[in-house]
């Protein structure tokens, strides 16, 4: 196997989960706790699906979250049975195999509802398709208007092939600080409360009842109605604005070694476009990981080090496709081959997060980076039998 990998910490993932649960617990007064839904789109946030979704389950989690259909498809092929929703809107062509895999589609508006309905209904076994309502309560993305709501729930509750399994809404600043973000935060949940009400005045269930992304996870316990939806949290990372933070574990290291070391003379230059001078003579360390392995190229030229041995050691130069170097030193303890912690793990120099801050995006992009070309290697977890 290659050196670059991303060691998956399962044995993090089954401790966030379990973080999540104990956090949200009671927040309704008491019993029922709510059920936690584990967001596996993109690949699991870079992380691997089918293996990020078996351990979920395995901790808990009821529900699994995709972005796509083919990322559903892949589930199922893995024998996972669980309910499966599927966040984004898929196309006419595709509602077919939503239907055959019984995932259940965000529904926002009638012609949707209805066209799944005919694929349901084709789909047979007399049994009820489930569909969640979505409702925009001000991210302004998916989602009916809240005064759609109710006639729409009627509508869905009112197809023969249809079962309203779930009414949700997505929040679109509850990882902020910010006075004027919270008040937004705080109306979006008020309005969501009150279209739920409306939804049970007509005498439709709403089924279960969801808005809770990580921001609101931690920070709003009037969002966690039946379930909550945290993706990133789970990973291990939550915006640093968000408050009071849950204590939870980066669940992705990325690790790679020296593959080789070079000595370069004072006044010598590294990598391309030459922004890198040596100051002394000194040792340069070829790392085999690249912008084209998700180490982002906007990182040369920052304050960025990796650890080996326990000591950070810096870039030097521009980070190529495949390869990067690192400054090792006039006198280097570094021998070719010894183990270089990129980010996450015990003692990083820096996280998904950190990375993320330092060229201005978010963890999520980091983790969703690591290329595909990047073996996943997962750490056992204590299987529940
Ligand atoms: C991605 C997503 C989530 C999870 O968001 P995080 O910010 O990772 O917590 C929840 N709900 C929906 C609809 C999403 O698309």
């Amino acid at each position: 196997m290659r050196a670059t990998q991303a060691i998956i910490h399962l044995e993090n993932l089954t401790f966030n989960i379990h973080a999540v649960k104990k956090h949200i617990a009671g927040s309704g007064g008491g019993p029922p706790v709510p059920k936690i839904c584990m967001p596996v789109k993109a690949d699991a946030y870079g992380h691997g699906a089918v293996e990020i979704a078996k351990t979920a389950l395995e901790a808990g989690c009821s529900h699994l979250a995709v972005a796509t259909v083919d990322e559903g498809a892949q589930l199922r092929a893995a024998g996972i049975k669980a309910p499966i929703l599927l966040f984004s809107e898929a196309t006419p062509e595709e509602l077919e195999t939503v239907a055959r895999l019984n995932l259940i589609p965000f529904v926002s508006d009638r012609e949707y509802a209805a066209l799944y309905a005919s694929y349901a209904e084709k789909a047979g076994k007399n049994e009820k398709h489930g569909v969640f309502l979505k409702v925009d309560s001000g991210m302004g993305r998916l989602g009916c208007a809240p005064e759609e709501a109710a006639p729409l729930a009627q509508f869905i509750s009112g197809q023969k092939a249809l079962s309203l399994a779930g009414t949700a809404t997505h929040c679109a600043v509850s990882d902020s600080r910010d006075a004027g973000n919270k008040a937004f935060t705080a109306r979006q949940l008020a309005v969501f409360k009150g279209v739920i009400d409306e939804i049970k005045k007509c005498g439709v269930n709403p089924g279960i009842v969801s808005a809770a992304n990580t921001g609101a996870t931690v920070s709003y316990p009037q969002a966690h109605f039946d379930m909550v939806r945290p993706g990133i949290l789970l990973y291990g990372y939550q915006d640093e604005e968000v408050e009071p933070p849950l204590a939870v574990k980066p669940v992705m290291e990325l690790v790679t070694q020296v593959v080789h070391i070079k000595k370069i003379r004072k006044g010598g230059t590294v990598s391309y476009g030459r922004t890198w001078t040596a100051p002394e003579d000194t040792f340069i360390g070829v790392l085999p990981l690249g912008y084209a392995d998700g180490l982002p190229r906007l990182l040369s030229g920052r304050d960025f080090y990796v650890v080996i041995n326990g000591r950070q050691y810096p870039l030097a130069g521009r980070i190529c496709m495949d390869q990067c170097m690192i400054n090792l030193g006039a006198t280097p303890a570094v021998k070719r081959y010894d183990a270089v912690t990129v980010f996450g793990g015990e003692k990083p120099a820096f996280d998904a997060a950190a990375i993320a801050k330092r060229i201005g995006t978010i963890s999520y992009e980091i983790c969703c980076g690591v290329n595909k070309r990047v073996p996943r290697v997962y750490t056992a977890t204590p299987r529940l039998s």
